[in-house]
């Protein structure tokens, strides 16, 4: 609710005030945040990678430069992902990184399948 007089109402108020149906301004509002994270949501692999367990033995950065990389993290050299969702095209290199994890701290998701592959 952008106006002066709307400083403290909520937006049930603010709905009634402005002559607007609170339940339907609440479905726009929510579709418009859904439709902002669809394109991310929408890759059909996310990495899920236990940060704190990693070695930092950079085994995944030599499999798959393009997408996992050392960094330092609260004084710690540990691997990122520079992408955490991505598709069929990058899913061999970054299931290869997480095989050869001596740890197992990378792990692939299929969202499409909703299932966790490795
Ligand atoms: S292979 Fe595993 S332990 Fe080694 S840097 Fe990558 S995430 Fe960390």
């Amino acid at each position: 609710m952008g106006c002066g007089a709307s400083e403290f109402e909520n937006i049930e108020q603010g709905a009634i005030v402005h002559g607007l149906d609170p339940k339907t301004l609440l479905e726009e509002l929510n579709a418009s945040i859904t439709h902002t994270i669809t394109p991310t949501s929408q890759a059909r692999y996310r990495i899920e990678h236990n940060i704190p367990d990693c070695i930092g033995c950079s085994a995944c950065a030599a499999i798959h430069p393009n997408n996992w990389e050392m960094k330092e993290v609260n004084g710690e050299i540990k691997a990122l992902p520079k992408k955490e969702h991505f598709d069929d095209g990058e899913f061999e290199l970054n299931n290869e990184a997480a095989e050869v994890c001596p740890v197992n701290v990378i792990h692939i998701h299929d969202q499409k399948m909703n299932k966790k592959i490795i």
